[in-house]
């Protein structure tokens, strides 16, 4: 038997619950992982809350994330003992996740624990400092520099946007932090962040060209802020979009790519390669000290999950939530 956060649907909407589940109902998967630290994303609150249409079987668990050692294994590059991480492949979406003691799921989506950090601390990055690199290397390939100019993070509080700050700031990049939260300035400085501003700023309809000011930005927000974003980028800019969380639509207009050479970086951390995500992984384990996860971190048991997906929507979670299942 194991316990794990269970989202059913029925006749009154969606629901999660903590369960106690058998085994037997594991779904099918060639390695089966004692869960030892899994988290809560952005994506598992909407999971969780059914504000989003993220789940797209039922009944499911969600948890995109896990890490956790290896139980039982038929894959060849998996043995009993091994510790693993997994982000995505559409795991807590359309496969059992990362909110429960144990899962079973396919070998070819596992990549090794880190030697740089523990179960816990590879939860405290999870996908959003995993998507924060992925930003970072995207705009390194668009040959963004930290000479080239200061570069904008929105969305500052949140996952994806304190582990963006943190790296930049650990590569040597000027950072500008756009925030909702100006109670968090002490916080978001000690990340990294130089300056900040405010995340009303950018958050209305504005004009198709603005003053050149961002060299490169990390976009966590989308709708009106991606817009006003790429009206700002310098010429030869980068912006890497990764996240919605104003809004799905991007009401923008073609000027900063046409007449400025903007490029807008399309991040997707889901369906990344394996060698890529080796290399994000291998580039967090460089870049971020494992005590400097702390001060993102913030620790919680399986049975407050359900309670705090609400307060992540509500833009009430700083940082990272890491749920332990030990
Ligand atoms: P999170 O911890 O909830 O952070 C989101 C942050 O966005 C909030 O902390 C808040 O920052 C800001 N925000 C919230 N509502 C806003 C609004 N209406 N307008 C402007 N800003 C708002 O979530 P996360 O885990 O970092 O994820 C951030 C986004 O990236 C989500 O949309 C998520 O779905 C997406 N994401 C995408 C990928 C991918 O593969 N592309 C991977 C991970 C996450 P402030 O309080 O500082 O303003």
């Amino acid at each position: 038997m194991f316990k794990a956060i269970l989202i059913d649907k029925t006749d009154n909407g969606q629901q999660a619950t903590l369960e106690t589940l058998d085994e037997a109902r594991l779904p099918d998967g060639d390695v089966t992982v004692r869960v030892e630290c899994s988290t809560l994303n952005y994506k598992d609150a909407l999971a969780i809350t059914g504000k989003g249409s993220v789940v797209r079987e039922f009944p499911m668990v969600p948890g995109i994330d896990l890490a956790g050692t290896v139980e039982a294994s038929s894959h060849p590059d998996y043995r009993p003992g091994d510790a693993v991480v997994l982000n995505g492949w559409g795991v807590g979406e359309k496969h059992w996740g990362g909110l429960a003691e144990k899962a079973r799921l396919s070998g070819d989506w596992l990549i090794p624990r880190p030697a740089a950090f523990n179960a816990r601390q590879c939860m405290a990055i999870g996908t959003a400092g995993y998507t924060a690199m992925l930003s970072v290397m995207a705009l390194e390939r668009q040959g963004v520099t930290p000479e080239s100019g200061e570069i904008l993070v929105t969305g500052a509080s949140g996952g994806v946007g304190s582990y963006a700050i943190t790296l930049l700031n650990r590569l040597g990049y000027a950072v500008v932090a756009s925030t909702g939260r100006p109670e968090e300035a002490d916080y978001l400085k000690s990340l990294g962040a130089q300056e900040l501003i405010d995340r009303r700023t950018l958050s209305d309809p504005g004009r198709p060209l603005a003053r050149e000011r961002w060299a490169g930005a990390v976009d966590a927000v989308g709708s009106y802020t991606l817009a006003n974003v790429l009206a700002a980028t310098r010429y030869g800019g980068a912006v890497a979009a990764c996240g919605l969380a104003q809004g799905m639509d991007l009401p923008a207009t073609v000027a900063p790519f046409i007449l400025r050479g903007v490029t807008l970086a399309g991040i997707d951390s889901v369906m990344q390669p394996r060698e890529v995500r080796l290399e994000a992984w291998r580039r967090l384990g460089e870049l971020l000290p494992a005590e400097s996860l702390d001060a993102i971190t913030r620790t919680i048991g399986l049975d407050e999950a359900i309670a705090q997906a609400d307060e992540l929507l509500a833009g009430r979670v700083r940082g990272r939530l890491v749920v332990t299942l030990d």
